[in-house]
């Protein structure tokens, strides 16, 4: 029996390659429709990343023709920086992130790596250059191991390991009953939030992107795994050129530049303490925020 059902594991694994850009991006963006179709050029090169600077170049663009979701948004990050985008729900935050990784073209502008504009390279070597993280990850029905060796083909148990060790996750994998064989997934072992994004980062500190993607969980992960992941997470960004996607500004002081976007502008941008002291859509927001933290540490001590 066992070899009748060899041939579906190799259909499930030539699915689940075929499926890899999309699931990462499922799983980042929780998308409901389904997307118009990328297609490349003909003879479309390759994405040449030399540094990894990023540049919008006032990028305009709708899901719908009849509603403008962004009017002309423009930042450059420079290769190896850092920059952190808040603003309120519905802003456009997650809109930039997908843009980046060409999941739609733009309407208007242009969106450049190294100079060169993503919707003229071919699409897998754009996406080859780009790691995402994303806020809530769909790990595949297969081992531990596996979710992480994902990131990068070929990659042999020692660096795989290694990743692991690199997203503090090395030392929880050793404790279950089968190690790095061990199922998660639906059908296996259920992983916390936190340990999922664990993965997330192993897998990506395995692809070694030059360019990365942060989506902030927004659901909130008990205070010392938070603190954990972010110092992980500041560790991945390192050297590498990062847009976090920023739902709590607690993560974003030490962000090179943030952005503040409003329906679909920017209306603020600069450091952390350059924003607070411009006294505007930032610093209140940063104002609601220490107060609700404040009030939420009065509450654990109240529990404690
Ligand atoms: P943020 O990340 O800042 O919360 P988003 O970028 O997710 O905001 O969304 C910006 C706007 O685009 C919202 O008004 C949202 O309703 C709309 N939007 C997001 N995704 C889609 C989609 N797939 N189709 C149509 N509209 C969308």
């Amino acid at each position: 029996l066992a070899q009748l059902f060899r041939p579906l594991d190799m259909l499930g694994m030539v699915y689940r390659t075929i499926r890899q850009g999309v699931i990462d991006m499922e799983a980042m963006f929780a998308l409901i429709d389904t997307p118009q179709e990328i297609v490349d050029a003909p003879g479309a090169p390759d994405l040449a990343v030399a540094k990894g600077e990023v540049r919008f170049d006032d990028v305009v663009f709708g899901y719908d023709a009849d509603r403008e979701i962004l009017h002309g948004v423009s930042f450059t990050i420079p290769a190896g920086k850092t920059l952190a985008i808040v603003g309120p729900t519905g802003a456009g935050k997650s809109t930039i992130a997908r843009l980046l990784f060409r999941f739609y073209d733009v309407n208007g502008g242009r969106i450049l790596i190294d100079g060169q504009d993503i919707a003229t390279v071919r699409q897998d070597s754009l996406r080859a250059a780009i790691g995402i993280v994303p806020q809530d990850m769909v790990l595949f029905n297969d081992t531990i191991g596996y979710n992480i060796a994902y990131g990068r083909e070929g990659a042999s148990h020692a660096e795989i390991e290694e990743a692991a060790r690199g997203a503090s996750i090395h030392d929880f994998i050793l404790s279950l009953p089968k190690g790095y064989d061990t199922r998660v997934g639906e059908r296996g072992l259920k992983l916390s939030g936190g340990e999922k994004q664990r993965v997330a980062i192993a897998r990506t500190l395995l692809k070694n992107p030059p360019v990365l993607i942060l989506d902030e969980a927004t659901s909130a992960l008990d205070s010392r795994t938070e603190a954990a992941i972010q110092d992980v997470l500041g560790r991945i960004a390192q050297r590498r050129t990062t847009i976090i996607v920023a739902h709590r500004l607690s993560t974003v002081v030490e962000a090179d530049e943030i952005i503040v976007l409003d329906q679909g502008r920017i209306v603020e941008q600069g450091t952390h303490r350059a924003l607070l002291a411009g006294d505007g859509l930032y610093a209140q927001m940063w104002m609601r925020q220490a107060t609700e933290r404040d009030s939420g540490e009065e509450a654990e001590l109240a529990d404690a």
